[in-house]
């Protein structure tokens, strides 16, 4: 489904990716895990096209990302971005938030993605918001709407930047269980995030990333919970 191959990014002089190379295969869960500033971002801005990169390749689903390339908004129509701030559209109800992106990019007919919406709100616990706007819920709920706003576009890989980071801690576990269910259902999912008792239940594989390189990668057993390289270990003695 995805595929990075010696990925190198930098900003000016500033190397940010040095060589990350990364395969996520259909149906699978995968982890990000780093201190802030290791380039867990960028990675995920290189592979939905958001950033440019120097060397190195990313695939989604057997197409090359290149943000040069006009085939790049067809190919992102493919990925679900959620990011730690809920960035829905504030003067628009949360139903037409949702609808946005099918009725409008895609041309879906808008009776079908009206149910559609409705079925995906339902999904995610909030039908009964469907025509608040967005300052009229939590932040756990906006958030919610963004990942119900990201699968109306009926996405092949889901893109999580640390959704639940900016989250009042009563507010996470919503949000986690939502994430749950949808890797649950198969998702195909790359989840950058500090909750490690989320990447432990869930992940198929936890890749830490340090200074902009992959330390370390395996199941998540294997990682938080036996980490091998100094790095992890120093991380995970910081954040559980
Ligand atoms: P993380 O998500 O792991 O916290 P990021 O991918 O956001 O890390 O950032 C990695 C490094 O790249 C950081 O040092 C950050 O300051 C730098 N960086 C990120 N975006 C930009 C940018 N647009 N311009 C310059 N430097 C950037
Ligand atoms: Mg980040």
């Amino acid at each position: 489904m995805i595929r990075i191959r010696d990925l190198q990014k930098s900003f000016g002089d500033h190397k940010v990716l040095n060589g990350v190379s990364l395969a996520v295969e259909e149906g699978e869960v995968v982890c990000l895990i780093g201190p802030s500033g290791s380039g867990k971002s960028t990675v995920l801005r290189c592979i939905n096209g958001l950033e440019s990169y120097q060397s190195g390749e990313v695939r989604v689903l057997g197409h090359k990302v290149d943000n040069k390339d006009e085939s790049i908004h067809e190919l992102r129509t493919a990925m679900g971005m959620v990011f730690q701030r809920f960035n829905l559209f504030g003067h628009r109800s949360v139903l037409e938030n949702v609808m946005e992106g099918p009725v409008y990019v895609k041309r879906t007919p808008r009776e079908t993605v009206r149910q559609e919406a409705m079925a995906l709100l339902e999904k995610v616990g909030l039908s009964d918001k469907a025509h608040a706007y967005p300052a009229q819920l939590s932040g756990g709920q906006q958030q919610r709407v963004a990942i119900a706003r990201a699968l109306a576009m009926k996405p092949k890989v889901m893109l999580f930047d640390e959704p639940t980071s900016a989250l009042d801690p009563e507010l996470v576990g919503d949000v986690l269980q939502v994430m749950r269910d949808l890797a649950n259902e198969g998702m195909t999912m790359i989840v950058v995030t500090h909750e490690m008792s989320f990447a432990r239940e869930v992940a198929d594989r936890v890749c830490f990333l340090h200074g902009g390189t992959i330390v370390e990668a395996g199941p998540a057993e294997q990682v938080l919970g036996a980490p091998q390289h100094a790095r992890t270990q120093d991380f995970l003695r910081r954040v559980l």
